[in-house]
């Protein structure tokens, strides 16, 4: 019998779910065909041999004040500060103000993965929820955005690449495994920010396979 090669590994992504826009992250990707699982201990990161579940984590919008504070019982925020050094990671809204190395107004601390300052709930009253459709350097045309009491990226870091803005502000970066976004993604119409995220995972994971694959053949 011909051996048959073995199938391609499709990524499992976890979304932090303990609290805020999750749901609508996990439909999102169901769209796209990805398995999702919902992370709400921290045990819920690794396997029992010490190794990431997951493929990629998904930080949702909400209440980052909220998150933090889940966060802070059984180590919960010290494993995931661990693992977003290395995983990659795509955080929303609120998500975004967890994965920045800086928060502003009021200061707080955070995963400090990604080289940026923002200031939270940085838009006026009257401006802090809408929609709006602005260029992005994803490929597609212009992109919808959904901003709810959204923060502002007032600094981006030499590594950290703009991948949209809103009034010359960054509303979409990257920094190599992270991707972050100010507005919505989950609650627009438009899955392209989500595909970017898995081909994002989708690369790591190849180059983690052919690392193993190269250590290999140098191995005696
Ligand atoms: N204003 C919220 C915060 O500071 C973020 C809002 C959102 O995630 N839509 O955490």
């Amino acid at each position: 019998m011909t051996q048959q090669p073995a199938p391609p590994h499709l990524p499992t992504l976890g979304i932090l779910a303990l609290q805020g826009a999750y749901e609508a992250h996990a439909r999102t990707l169901a769209t796209l065909g990805v398995t999702t699982r919902l992370i709400r201990t921290p045990d819920q990161l690794l396997t029992p041999d010490g190794h990431p579940s997951i493929d990629g984590l998904i930080i949702p919008g909400g209440e980052s004040t909220t998150m933090l504070k889940f966060l802070e019982r059984n180590g919960f925020l010290d494993s995931l500060t661990t693992l977003v050094r290395t995983l990659p990671t795509f955080g929303t809204c609120a998500g975004a103000i967890l994965l920045a190395n800086d928060v502003q107004n009021p200061a707080q601390i955070s995963l400090a993965a990604l080289d940026i300052t923002v200031e939270r709930n940085a838009y006026g009253r009257q401006l802090d929820s809408t929609i709006l459709t602005a260029p992005t350097k994803l490929p597609g045309g212009p992109l919808e955005m959904v901003f709810i009491r959204a923060p502002r990226i007032t600094r981006t870091g030499p590594q950290v690449e703009t991948l949209a803005t809103r009034d010359d502000f960054p509303v979409l970066v990257r920094q190599g495994h992270l991707l972050a976004a100010t507005f919505h993604p989950e609650l627009g119409h438009d899955p392209r920010v989500h595909q970017f995220f898995l081909d994002l995972v989708s690369s790591t994971l190849s180059k983690a396979i052919s690392d193993v694959g190269s250590f290999e053949n140098t191995s005696p």
